[in-house]
């Protein structure tokens, strides 16, 4: 692990999300952790970290690259059927034991996970805007690792990437700071947060705080932000009416036309002690989420099982106006202001002004970039 920081280290620059304390010591504002750092130490996430001289936040390097369908993000109501270029580096703040990104999201936690620095490749934000703009990419997106422990980096490349028509977006735990929030805002159109669970305690395990998440989605919306909210429903660890019914009250109580995605779990990492997601699990959970009142309820992972979930409704009629399988855009209604043809209803999103260009039937598949 020595040798794997010692490299990581090296790309790194001072951090803009800190607080000097003096006494040789900083507080991170990056995440809800808000670590106090002494010379020579590491914040939580191990990616952080304190020369002696000031705070250092990851820099210049991308560890996953991947131009994939918007869908995928899972992103519905921005510009469907777009290719999102996505990037991620190395480490987290969580330490989830059903992580699908381990590999890079445990960088410096896990030492079976030091094989992942392998992949880093060092870039400018010049040579990852013209990626996308050969990949033919609306959308640049920071994922894979926690983006909010590597904020800096994401803004030095959303920067550019504004400057040349891309929209930009986090997929983030949700684990923020206001301070972090107001630094990503300028710079940010959408963000969306993983909701993992309604219960302290289970954040507790996975290394959070439920309030910080949830105080990152409140504050997310009153900023103007899009977002969308995931709940990875898992057996026996969040798949109770109960606490299903507190997630979807909790949204419809920010905002109605926050869509919420319900997506099916696979044993992954180290939980691998319970089943899949079954796709009756998904359909009574996006139920639940219509049921509290929210208008638009996604159930993924489970492509043609679980009805009309994989869909976009209007909220004003009822007409299907986007109709997906998994990945894939297979019809898409609305015009060119993201209004529904029927009753004219504006949905709430980032919508094609060009309708008859969203790209449909398109293979929905990632592609390494
Ligand atoms: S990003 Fe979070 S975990 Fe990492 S040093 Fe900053 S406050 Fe600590």
């Amino acid at each position: 692990m020595k040798d794997v920081s010692a490299f990581l280290d090296r790309l790194t620059r001072p951090a803009e999300l800190v607080e000097t304390l003096g006494d040789d010591r900083a507080r991170c504002l990056a995440c809800g952790h808000r670590c106090v750092i002494s010379a020579g130490k590491r914040g939580v996430c191990q990616v952080r970290f304190h020369n002696g001289k000031s705070l250092r936040a990851p820099w210049g390097y991308v560890a996953a690259l991947q131009a994939d369908p918007i869908e995928k993000k899972p992103f519905a109501h921005i510009l469907p059927g777009a290719t999102a270029l996505t990037f991620g580096m190395l480490g987290c703040d969580f330490k989830c034991g059903y992580c699908q990104n381990w590999l890079t999201s445990q960088a410096l936690r896990n030492p079976a996970s030091s094989v992942s620095v392998n992949l880093v490749r060092e870039v400018t934000p010049d040579e990852l805007v013209q990626t996308a703009q050969r990949l033919g990419a609306q959308v640049i997106v920071s994922s894979y690792n926690e983006p909010l422990i590597t904020s800096e980096w994401a803004v030095e490349v959303f920067k550019t990437a504004r400057q040349n028509g891309l929209k930009c977006a986090f997929v983030s735990n949700g684990n923020a700071t206001p301070e972090a929030l107001a630094y990503l805002r300028p710079h940010l159109d959408a963000y969306k947060v993983d909701l993992k669970s309604m219960r302290q305690e289970n954040y507790r395990h996975l290394g959070g705080a439920l309030k910080h998440v949830l105080a990152t989605i409140e504050q997310a919306h009153a900023l103007g932000l899009w977002v969308e909210v995931v709940t990875l429903v898992v057996p026996g660890f969040n798949d109770s009416n109960e606490e299903l019914w507190d997630a979807a009250r909790f949204l419809a109580g920010v905002s109605p036309d926050i869509p919420w995605h319900v997506t099916a779990f696979h044993p992954d990492y180290q939980m691998t002690d319970r089943d899949f997601t079954p796709p009756e699990s998904l359909v009574r959970a996006a139920e639940i989420g219509r049921e509290a009142g929210l208008h638009y309820v996604y159930a993924g992972n489970l492509p043609g099982r679980v009805g009309e979930y994989e869909d976009t409704h209007c909220s004003g009629c009822g007409r299907a106006l986007v109709r997906r399988r998994q990945y894939q855009v297979r019809e898409y209604h609305l015009d060119e202001k993201g209004c529904c043809p029927t009753c004219s209803l504006r949905l709430p999103g980032i919508w094609s002004s060009d309708p008859r260009h969203v790209r449909l039937n398109q293979h929905g598949l990632p592609r390494l970039a």
